[in-house]
């Protein structure tokens, strides 16, 4: 599979999309131009790469919307070299995303099958995470930290107190929060005790899973 100029053109259009829906960071919609979506879906889905939806998986997981990717994107205020704490690897799509960004990704995968896939297919397109973990995201990745930032790619039932002790003083986590519905949240941590925490819109997700083996 090959990245063409149709999909290329796709992208630009996907792009414009994003900023109507009020995406305005161009270091993210130029990583959005960029990064080849199609390659991270399943065969069936292909022609549906470029809309702005979701899709799935393998493992009963989705690759999230490309808004939703963007918008988070641009919570994290990414800037090159920052060291940035993935939960949810899935697709690898946002994984790609922010290594385009230039920023060291360390990316957490709870599902086996998922986690093997993408270990592999993310370097076979040149896109080089700095480690990629096969574990819970609810434990975070302790041996790396303090990051920058930390984003959660599924909807957690509450913030989990271990990632936010992972975070710099200064650093941001976003990350959906809610059952059925999220709310999608920005917590900024401002000492170690303190922390501004910022509501935004209703997101989808698939549920951040607890205890599987
Ligand atoms: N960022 C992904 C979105 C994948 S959907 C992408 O760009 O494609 C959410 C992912 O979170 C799924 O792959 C799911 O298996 C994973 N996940 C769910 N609970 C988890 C947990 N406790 N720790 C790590 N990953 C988890």
């Amino acid at each position: 599979m090959q990245d063409s100029f149709k999909h290329k053109g796709l992208r630009n259009k996907l792009v414009l999309d994003l900023k109507t829906k009020g995406i305005k960071d161009d270091s993210v919609l130029e990583a959005v131009k960029s990064v080849p979506r199609h390659l991270f879906m399943d065969s069936g889905f292909l022609d549906h790469a470029y809309q702005d939806k979701a899709f799935p998986i393998a493992s009963g997981q989705t690759i999230s919307q490309p808004f939703t990717v963007a918008f988070q994107t641009e919570l994290l205020n990414v800037k090159k070299d920052h060291k940035i704490l993935e939960i949810g690897t899935g697709s690898g799509y946002q994984a790609a995303i922010l290594c385009h960004m230039g920023a060291k990704v360390y990316t957490i995968e709870r599902i086996k099958e998922l986690f093997r896939k993408t270990s592999v297919f993310l370097p076979s397109i040149n896109y080089r995470p700095k480690k990629m973990i096969y574990g819970d995201g609810y434990l975070g990745y302790s041996e790396e930290a303090p990051y920058d930032s930390i984003i959660v790619t599924a909807g957690a039932s509450e913030i989990p107190e271990k990632l936010i002790n992972q975070l710099k003083i200064g650093g941001r986590m976003v990350i959906p929060v809610g059952e059925e519905v999220q709310k999608m949240k920005l917590v900024i941590k401002i000492s170690e005790s303190d922390f501004e925490t910022k509501i935004f819109g209703d997101f989808q997700f698939v549920p951040m899973l607890k205890n599987i083996k």
